[in-house]
């Protein structure tokens, strides 16, 4: 069986609160990551998660409890169950939240960002939304993936915000800088940490490319009907992601009718 995850500190850097919002696309619930190098009093919280008062005072808490203050809020992507609580979440602690799509001082690739000793590389993963971004812990080779790369089975593209082409892509980015060792484990948006990046993303990538392959052939017998390509493709998945699986299926037609 596999173990509950139930966050808590997973590096010296690095600490999740779990956000009480657990459910079939979020699986134990939403990461909230507090980073932080040991000994500051400044503290970077990745993704706030949904606008829930004692989830967010939980994580006030324990940044106050370890002697130090929350001095940057960053996003992964704006989904609610990441983001919902950000301009509260600004409210309470005073500190800027930075993500793509906030309308000012956007995030972009590249972007590096130092907080109290810590520093961080923003990595553009689009894919999963037009917006997501991962965040490289430079110190610890961790990159936190939001939900590009989940902590248990496989994530979704949110067609038509996410596009299949960009997520292979940000895949296969990812897949480089585990080849090069500059990213040796992944601390998701959902679910437990993992410590073999390498075997994830190739699992992800094999995962993608069957997947497409039997979108190919159910729309080969039964034609692009989004629907019907769902109950003979996702079959196996359970009913209650069929949704999700929806948005994946018209993600993948989308990407077959631009890569024939
Ligand atoms: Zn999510």
């Amino acid at each position: 069986m596999t173990p509950v995850w139930a966050g808590g500190e997973v590096t010296s850097r690095a600490t999740c609160v779990l956000a009480p919002n657990p459910g079939p696309l979020t699986l134990e619930g939403t990461n909230t990551w507090l980073l932080m190098e040991p000994g500051s009093s400044q503290c970077v919280v990745v993704d706030p998660g949904p606008l829930d008062e004692h989830h967010l005072q939980r994580v006030l808490g324990l940044v106050a409890g370890s002697g130090a203050r929350v001095a940057l809020t960053l996003l992964t992507h704006a989904h609610l169950d990441h983001a919902e609580s950000a301009r509260r979440f600004g409210e309470l602690t005073g500190a800027p939240v930075r993500a793509v799509g906030t309308g000012h001082d956007d995030l972009t690739d590249g972007d590096r960002l130092r907080v109290g000793g810590l520093d961080l590389t923003v990595v553009a993963t689009p894919g999963h939304t037009a917006d997501s971004l991962s965040f490289l812990l430079d110190s610890e080779n961790a990159l936190l993936t939001g939900d590009t790369i989940l902590g248990r089975g496989t994530a979704m593209v949110a067609w038509p915000d996410g596009e299949l082409a960009a997520y292979l892509a940000s895949l296969q980015r990812i897949e480089v800088m585990t080849g090069a060792h500059q990213v040796t484990q992944i601390l998701p948006g959902h679910g437990p940490a993992l410590p073999d990046p390498a075997a994830v993303v190739r699992y992800y990538l094999d995962h993608r490319s069957e997947r497409l392959e039997q979108v190919r052939a159910a729309v080969a017998l039964n034609g692009a009907e989004a629907d019907a390509v769902v109950e003979t493709v996702y079959a196996d998945v359970p009913r209650e992601l069929w949704p999700a699986a929806r948005l994946s299926v018209l993600a993948q037609l989308e990407y077959l009718r631009t890569h024939p």
